[in-house]
């Protein structure tokens, strides 16, 4: 294996599904869902399986899935051209890796916000470029953008950032002042902002979600990233998207034709399908996220951890520090056998686990008697 793949011979998602499994732990862990997404788009897949969506389909995806895309995202006032401006790809990690491979390079810089998406780390390892990673800041419950670090991170081979929001570990949603900061520094260094949006559906309360694209001198410049599995509980079928101007969409398109070519050639109608009318089932997937975020967040303040605020997502952060646990990366590997439920220790995502070793990450995707026995279980803990 060659050195720069080196630190990544594995992820935590597979390792601790493994895990779950040898031991018949509760599976709070990886995060995916345990029901399955709208009948009409399962429908709409079928149809095209047998009605003969089986070859390939064009290089940038089908036009009425690139159509639907450009709809659905039009939604945020922001206007792109199905043909030009939009490519379809393997889910949103291979459009994550291929806008790296496409844009930065030996010799750049790509900012990433931590802790990170796993995949961030290998697909700027695999550009050969360099992360600089800046820290999200305790802001009393929730996790801040230090703007100030942002700003000291950038240097004069600084290329790109990267920002995942609804933000995955943590729940957070950065503010609109805290976007609105980004891409002024966006826009005065001439960055190129990647932006993973997979939760965009996915938030809770009062929160919105708005994407960095629709801020001042963003448009230009930032590649949106997108993928129905999160939103139709659809997380096997890996159908992405990015919206970006045509140059940034030319060369992206230019990575991924190698990558994988094309992809899910009978899902793609049926996300087009999701796209444009399943969005009220996602209203109901929303309101029943949240509650069970309410479930898992009563449960486990209840079984003595110090629950962070989850505001989107499928996951909440919960302190094991109130426990009187002092390290999650130990206690994730110890919990599957010694109390039958996997969670991911928050520091797997992080340069400095140090820093983060006193939160655990838990997945409430599930159903909720699923999330009850957890809380069963986790209660023997205290
Ligand atoms: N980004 C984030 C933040 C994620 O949590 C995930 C996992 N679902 C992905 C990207 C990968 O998305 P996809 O399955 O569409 O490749
Ligand atoms: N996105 C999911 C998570 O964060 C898992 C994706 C994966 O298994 N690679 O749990």
């Amino acid at each position: 294996l060659v050195e720069r793949l080196r630190p990544f011979t594995s992820t935590i998602f597979a390792e601790m599904t493994a895990l779950a499994s040898r031991t018949s732990a509760v599976n709070l862990g990886q995060g995916f869902p345990d029901t399955d997404g709208p009948a009409g788009m399962l429908e709409s897949a079928r149809d095209a399986l047998f009605g003969g969506a089986n070859q390939y389909p064009p290089g940038p995806g089908r036009p009425e899935l690139r159509e639907a895309i450009a709809a659905h995202r039009a939604r945020y006032g922001t206007e792109y051209d199905p043909d030009r401006e939009i490519l379809v790809t393997a889910g949103a990690t291979e459009a994550i890796a291929a806008s790296l491979l496409a844009l930065a390079g030996p010799g750049d810089e790509v900012i990433v916000v931590e802790p990170y998406y796993d995949s961030y780390a290998a697909a700027v390892a695999m550009a050969g470029a360099r992360r600089r990673v800046v820290s999200l800041v305790p802001d009393g419950d929730r996790f801040a953008l230090d703007l100030d670090a942002v700003r000291h991170a950038i240097t004069p081979n600084t290329k790109a950032i990267l920002l995942n929001s609804p933000h995955n570990p943590t729940g957070t949603v950065f503010t609109d002042s805290e976007l609105a900061t980004l891409a002024e520094l966006c826009v005065e260094h001439e960055l190129i902002a990647i932006t993973d949006e997979v939760y965009e559906h996915l938030v809770f309360d009062d929160t919105r979600h708005r994407p960095l694209a629709t801020f001042p001198g963003m448009a230009p410049r930032t590649v949106s990233i997108s993928s129905a599995g999160k939103t139709f509980n659809c997380t096997g079928w890996k159908i992405g998207w990015v919206c970006a101007t045509p140059e940034l969409t030319a060369a992206v398109r230019a990575a991924k034709q190698f990558l994988t070519f094309v992809s899910g050639g009978p899902l793609q109608p049926a996300v087009a399908h999701a796209l444009r009318h399943e969005l009220p089932w996602v209203d109901s997937l929303r309101t029943s996220l949240q509650a069970k975020r309410d479930r898992l967040c009563a449960g486990l303040a209840e079984a003595g951890f110090g629950i962070r605020r989850s505001e989107g997502t499928y996951f909440v952060c919960a302190d094991i520090h109130p426990l009187g646990f002092t390290d999650a990366e130990e206690l994730a590997w110890r919990l599957p056998e010694s109390v039958g439920v996997a969670a991911v220790p928050v520091s797997v995502f992080t340069d400095h686990p140090n820093e983060w070793k006193h939160l655990l990450r838990f997945a409430f995707c599930k159903r909720d008697e699923v999330l009850d026995e957890a809380i069963e279980r986790l209660r023997t803990l205290g």
